[in-house]
């Protein structure tokens, strides 16, 4: 399939609430700007990674003061398992710190001044929004992508770009943040990039890739 179709929209939303009608966010957080910086740790890593990083150092710098103020080697400490520890390290400091001086240590939901955090691009920005102020966003990360691809939400060439914005059309708007937990959760449990789960997937007449995975392409 290479363009998108009711039929195959309605199979696809059907199968993604049979298989994960409660998908949600898997980084643990328990304030608004630890769900940021675990989001901007999350690049490249597992979300069970960055949950294990950031136990340790949200229980050693509990508040924004505190991780303003720490020093980068003591973050480093705390997240050097995780892929690109160093850089993210000066990431957490340099939020915590813009979001006391800029924004009285409150994270913001406007999009522009999310991008303004050291670390928040476009995909974290939109994971931000959604999560913390339930607003319709779409983010793109490499789960998404590949199943869109996959599904026929997109071509295979498109970029991330490209992809968000199909998808923004072709999604319901009142389905944005479920669709995007969902397709995460499909493509980390059931869609793996590797060995796909073709055999029980439900969508095997919709997709572009069972071929690949069952000797038939
Ligand atoms: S048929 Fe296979 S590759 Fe296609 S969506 Fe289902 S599990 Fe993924």
């Amino acid at each position: 399939m290479t363009t998108m179709n009711t039929k195959a929209q309605s199979a696809i939303f059907a199968f993604f609430d049979e298989l994960f009608p409660n998908a949600g966010c898997e980084l643990n957080y328990r304030k608004d700007y630890e769900l940021v910086l675990a989001v901007m740790l999350s690049a490249q890593t597992t979300d069970k990674s960055v949950n294990q990083v950031t136990t340790l150092l949200f229980s050693h710098f509990p508040s924004l003061e505190s991780l303003a103020n720490a020093p980068i080697s003591a973050i480093e400490k705390d997240i050097h398992s995780i892929g690109l520890f160093k850089h993210k390290a000066a990431n957490v400091k340099a939020i915590a710190q813009k979001l006391l001086s800029d924004f009285s240590g409150i994270v913001p939901s406007d999009k522009e001044a999310l991008l303004t955090l050291p670390g928040v691009g476009n995909k974290t920005a939109n994971v931000i929004r959604a999560e913390l102020f339930k607003i319709p966003e779409i983010a793109v990360d490499t789960h998404v992508e590949r199943i869109s691809k996959r599904l026929g939400f997109a071509l295979k060439k498109d970029s991330v770009a490209i992809v968000e914005a199909k998808l923004r059309k072709a999604v319901p708007v009142s389905r944005y943040i479920k669709t995007h937990h969902q397709m995460i959760h499909f493509g980390r449990y059931f869609c793996k990039a590797a060995k796909p789960n073709c055999k029980e997937c439900h969508l095997r007449a919709y997709c572009n890739e069972k071929g690949r995975f069952t000797g038939l392409i």
